[in-house]
């Protein structure tokens, strides 16, 4: 099973492909595009519903961040209930705790009903302040938490080897395999009469008054409803201004002895570590995430791992780093995510993003939400999470200015002004934006010492592309589209590939 990056992650292990090579039919109920979480569970909630579905994934399934996440279930969210509060209202915070338990709910009667084995498993949450700007923000969340009800409470003591200066227990979270989560939902979703096609682009869309038309590296779909399950979706669009695209960092250890935290922990620095324990080929792996940072805004992502391994190794006993992956989440302007019709179209097409570091949750939630939208025109959350929403909460001009400014610094030529001579002059294994007669190029020389030329301007929004040394990719940072260094689009919005120069 591939992946948007070059390095593995600890879920790719054991997961195959699962479709074979369905023929496509003229007329749909529903076309979901993208198969990770958040499009193969509303796939299979329309299929069950009775719908005719089909799913087109431009790679396999899990190729996407489900691939890369580090699948904690959680009901409190990167958005705390007290920041949800104050943009929201209390009453909006409330209803958002019913999203965790809910979507924690969806997965457990899809286990049982299609008698999934994904490891799941309920377990107790802590989060740590470890100095007194932590211990500031626990307050406010243990306030928060407690205003909307929440049973997340104060705790002498946690599992895990820090010291601490205040804890909080959060009861019932838990944790999964996402990838056999996720095959086994789309083996169902195949055995109730569902399409699933991979290696499948959908590269255009056309809306009318009675249906949407796909266009599509296999042909042309066409169906009464479209999904956008891409994580963010493609095409040129609002939700492009209002989300930011992110990176995250994982790494799976072999500890020494035999401690292994069995609950799930979070500190509160800025950005967040986040740990859990895997069973992996019968050994417990601890998992340990973090060193967030904008797409495409860190000079060496190599660092990024180094940087979250020195830190994990001087609170746990380490043996080895056996797996290090980085992925992709959207940050959302107001903090919640985006879910339902998609802002621009005539109501046919749908969409789910802006998820933070919740996805596994609000992707399931977003079956619900979309199904219900689909089926019967409403659902209890569509006001919540409507992606057309304008939120004017502190710093959202800031965001949105931001995000503007970013494309167009990117835009204006922000490249290195080098000669093409530099090509001669690249390491083995180095990469770098070049200029040359007013034209920008990523260049790649391979260990062996093949060069890979690409125009660097993405396509998408003409944005300058950069250098991820990590995953060896040329990453967007104005929208989070990504590229191999042949040029092919790995993550959108971007439909189209790096114009590739033949040398
Ligand atoms: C390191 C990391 C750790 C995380 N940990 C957690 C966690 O512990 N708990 C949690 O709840 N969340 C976590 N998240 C967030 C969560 O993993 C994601 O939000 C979630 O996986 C997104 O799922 P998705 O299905 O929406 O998108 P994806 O999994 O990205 O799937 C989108 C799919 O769409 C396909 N696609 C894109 N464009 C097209 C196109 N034009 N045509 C056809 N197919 C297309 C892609 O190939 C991809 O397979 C984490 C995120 C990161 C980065």
């Amino acid at each position: 099973m591939n992946r948007d990056g070059t390095r593995k992650s600890i879920w790719q292990e054991k997961s195959k492909i699962v479709s074979a090579e369905p023929a496509l039919e003229e007329w749909y109920d529903v076309a979901v595009v993208g198969g990770g979480i958040t499009g193969i569970s509303t796939a299979l909630r329309l299929q069950k519903a009775g719908q005719k579905c089909i799913i087109l994934e431009a790679s396999n399934i899990g190729f996407g961040t489900t691939g890369g996440t580090t699948a904690h279930l959680n009901d409190f969210f990167d958005t705390t209930y007290a920041q949800a509060i104050k943009d929201f209202g209390l009453q909006n915070a409330k209803l958002l705790k019913y999203v965790g338990i809910e979507s924690k709910n969806i997965i457990r009667n899809n286990i049982r009903e299609f008698n999934i084995s994904c490891d799941f498993q309920s377990k107790p949450g802590y989060l740590f302040a470890l100095d007194d700007e932590q211990e500031k923000k626990l307050d406010a969340i243990l306030e928060g938490a407690a205003q909307v009800g929440h049973s997340m409470v104060q705790t002498a003591d946690t599992p895990f080897p820090f010291a601490f200066k205040k804890a909080a227990v959060i009861p019932d979270q838990a944790q999964f395999h996402p990838l056999k989560y996720i095959r086994s939902l789309a083996e169902a979703f195949i055995r109730l009469g569902g399409v699933l096609v991979e290696n499948c682009l959908c590269e255009s869309h056309d809306e009318n008054e009675e249906c949407v038309v796909l266009q599509s590296t296999k042909g042309t779909v066409t169906a009464r409803s479209v999904i956008y399950a891409t994580h963010i979706p493609p095409g040129i669009n609002m939700l492009h201004f209002m989300n930011a695209p992110y990176r995250s960092y994982a790494i799976a250890f072999r500890l020494k002895g035999d401690y292994h935290p069995k609950e799930l922990g979070y500190d509160l620095a800025e950005p967040y570590h986040y740990y859990r324990t895997q069973q992996i080929n019968g050994e417990s792996l601890l998992i340990a995430g973090g060193e967030d940072h904008k797409t495409g805004h860190a000079d060496n992502t190599v660092e990024c791992f180094s940087k979250l391994e020195n830190y994990v190794r001087q609170h746990f006993d380490v043996d080895t780093a056996v797996y290090s992956w980085s992925s992709q989440y959207y940050e959302p302007v107001d903090g919640l995510p985006y879910i339902g019709v998609l802002p621009g179209s005539k109501g046919k097409i749908f969409t789910a993003t802006g998820f933070r570091g919740n996805g596994m949750i609000f992707g399931t939630i977003t079956s619900q939400i979309l199904g219900d939208l689909i089926l019967t025109g409403s659902n209890k959350y569509q006001r919540l999470f409507d992606p057309g929403r304008i939120r004017p909460i502190t710093g959202f001009t800031n965001f949105v200015k931001e995000q503007a400014a970013v494309v167009w610094d990117f835009v204006k030529d922000k490249v290195f002004a080098e000669k093409v001579k530099a090509l001669s002059e690249l390491s083995e294994g180095e990469a770098k934006v070049v200029k040359w007669e007013g034209e920008s190029y990523a260049v790649y020389k391979e260990k062996e010492g093949k060069l890979h030329l690409l125009k660097s301007k993405c396509p998408h929004a003409k944005c300058e592309v950069r250098w991820n040394s990590a995953e060896i990719s040329w990453d967007c940072p104005c929208h989070g589209s990504r590229f191999t260094v042949e040029g092919k689009v790995l993550t959108g919005p971007s439909v189209k590939n790096l114009l590739r120069i033949e040398l």
